[in-house]
């Protein structure tokens, strides 16, 4: 039996990592402008504390200026906007990102809403996600980026393809779908209520998984030699009791049938930050109204 191709999500990240690094050192250079991100973390779950220490340590590591606020669990509504807006008006940051989940009193929409969206280097904000809906240029999210970045890195020019993207959240599916169609698939959004999904799934030339449920998409869902991009992380506990991360894809079964499919960790993870980077560049450049370097990935 034939095994899929591993998209190798930590390679294509590094490179982009670098196009990010060199586009720094050359704003520094030519513009003496350093771009630079703030992320603020409310609480301490473990997960997130994981996920900012991540981002900080690659915004350090490319040249960009980084700025960590961590605020207690407690942090009113009126204390977490009012420290937003002091980035928003601190020329110096021109990137904000509020890490999610928030804590349950914090509605996550007046936030998103209260940042400035030219510094919405998640580009969450409805001016952002109206203007990717209306397919024109602007601050795009990070994860699904890299998933498209991911598909060209893998199938080249996807026009025409059947894309079948699992979930519609605002922060995955249905962004993704939104870039897919720029990119001419023909796409198919499914979520919870949808009918048939094995059969759906199985129209899919590229198929996009972002349920949060583990290993949920099985082999026989997959159109055989169909490119797979798994957005899932769930942690599960193994026979013996450790725990491990799996896909939203059973894995096993799918490198059997697909084509190329991402591995979990190790794929659309790493692609995610990079793609945070190179947000956070083109928002600086574009504050500045300086044209947005060449951030296109170097060949292999
Ligand atoms: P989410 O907000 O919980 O959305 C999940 C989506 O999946 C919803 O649209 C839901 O449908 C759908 N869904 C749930 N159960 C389903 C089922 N049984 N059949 C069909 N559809 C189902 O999750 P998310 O934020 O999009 O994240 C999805 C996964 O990606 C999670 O594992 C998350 O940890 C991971 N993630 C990874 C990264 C990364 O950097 N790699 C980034 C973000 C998220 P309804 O809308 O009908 O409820």
């Amino acid at each position: 039996m034939s095994k899929a191709q591993l998209i190798d999500g930590k390679s294509l990240a590094a490179r982009q990592r670098a196009a990010v690094a060199e586009a720094v050192t050359y704003l520094g250079k030519e513009h003496n402008l350093r771009p630079g991100l703030a992320v603020i973390l409310v609480g301490d779950d473990p997960a997130s504390q994981i996920y900012t220490r991540n981002k900080i340590k690659h915004t350090s590591a490319v040249g960009m200026k980084s700025l960590h606020k961590q605020l207690p669990v407690n942090t009113s509504h009126h204390e977490l906007l009012s420290q937003i807006t002091t980035l928003n008006d601190d020329p110096t940051v021109n990137g904000i990102l509020v890490q999610l989940p928030l804590p349950d009193h914090i509605q996550p929409d007046m936030v998103i809403d209260h940042i400035d969206p030219r510094k919405d280097v998640d580009g969450f904000h409805p001016i952002n996600a109206g203007a990717l809906a209306t397919g024109r240029a602007t601050l795009t999210p990070c994860t699904p980026q890299g998933c498209v970045l991911l598909l060209k890195e893998t199938l080249g020019n996807l026009e025409g393809a059947e894309a079948v993207v699992i979930g519609r959240s605002d922060i995955v599916g249905k962004p993704v779908a939104q870039m897919l169609l720029q990119e001419n698939c023909t796409v198919t959004v499914t979520h919870s209520r949808s009918r048939n999904l094995p059969d759906l799934c199985r129209r899919g030339d590229i198929v996009i998984a972002a349920v949060g449920q583990p290993e949920m998409i099985r082999g026989t869902w997959l159109k055989p030699g169909a490119t797979v991009i798994d957005v899932g992380i769930n942690r599960v506990k193994n026979t013996s009791g450790d725990s491990k991360l799996v896909g939203d894809v059973a894995f096993d079964e799918a490198i059997a049938v697909a084509g190329a499919i991402t591995p979990v960790p190790g794929g659309v993870g790493p692609m995610t930050i990079a793609c945070l980077l190179s947000n956070c560049v083109r928002a600086s450049c574009d504050q500045r109204g300086i044209p947005i370097p060449d951030l296109a990935l170097t060949p292999r």
